[in-house]
């Protein structure tokens, strides 16, 4: 974008700040829904972990409250019980999906980083749904690729979400259609990328927002693409991409 054209923008009112969390047309808009019908309704647990989340460096990364309350709405919409989380962090969409599911609904939530998750348990666990996660700490494909070798994984989860490394969302995607059942959802987080989706390519972009750019994009093609997943793209957070496996 030219610079007199974001300029034009940041006087409309439209944030330009990278790692925003909304991706809607103006800050005033996206405040007036956490105030109006996210922060209100959002469980104390939920509360207390995302100002635990706020002080840590890497705070960036955390699900936006809006999109957790979506999160929580959906997985109790469709009765979710058996679940996967690649990508944990701290924890807020891992506790947003333990308090959706009943008391004998599972997650299998994988990171590399136990550490982060550590900082999130005891919240997780006064809140009294530690008992349906199962946190494996390591890279994700490796441990998928096991699951499929053992094969009684196949077809098992109603719902998967994706929250990790980009670059890797593809070989994710191979896998992971595998192991969600039919009519079950595979969710992909961040598929609208800062908005970098449609940015011209001599756009002022984090490098880390350039670096993933491509792979999001081809996996947003890929996606459209599969026959096997009807699928509906909400800009919702940063972008979440829902995809119901057909066959
Ligand atoms: N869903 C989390 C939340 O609500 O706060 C945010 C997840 S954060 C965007 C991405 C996480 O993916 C990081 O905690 C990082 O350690 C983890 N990660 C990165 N590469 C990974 C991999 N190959 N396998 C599993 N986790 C990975
Ligand atoms: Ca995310």
């Amino acid at each position: 974008m030219a610079a007199n054209q974001a300029e034009q923008q940041n006087q409309d009112g439209r944030h330009q700040e990278v790692g925003h969390k909304s991706l809607l047309q103006s800050d005033a808009l996206y405040q007036y829904i956490l105030e109006t019908s996210v922060y209100p309704k959002e469980p104390e647990p939920m509360k207390e972990l995302r100002e635990l989340t706020a002080n840590h460096p890497w705070n960036i990364m955390t699900t936006s409250a809006d999109e957790g309350q979506f999160l929580n709405m959906l997985l109790k919409l469709i009765n979710a019980k058996n679940t996967m989380e690649i990508g944990v962090y701290t924890g807020y969409s891992l506790l947003a999906t333990a308090l959706a599911l009943p008391e004998d609904g599972k997650i299998l939530a994988m990171d590399i980083n136990r550490e982060n998750y550590e900082l999130g348990l005891p919240v997780i666990q006064k809140a009294g749904v530690a008992h349906k996660i199962e946190f494996r700490e390591g890279p994700a494909l490796p441990a998928l690729d096991q699951m499929i070798k053992d094969g009684k994984y196949h077809g098992s989860f109603d719902f998967i979400f994706v929250d990790a490394d980009k670059d890797n969302y593809l070989n994710y995607h191979k896998r992971l259609i595998q192991l969600v059942k039919v009519g079950g959802v595979l969710g992909y987080d961040n598929t609208l990328w800062n908005g970098s989706v449609v940015a011209p390519p001599d756009a002022p972009l984090r490098k880390y927002v350039r670096y993933y750019k491509d792979f999001v994009l081809e996996l947003n093609k890929a996606l459209a693409a599969d026959p096997r997943i009807e699928i509906c793209q909400l800009p919702v957070g940063d972008g979440i991409t829902l995809c119901r496996r057909l066959s």
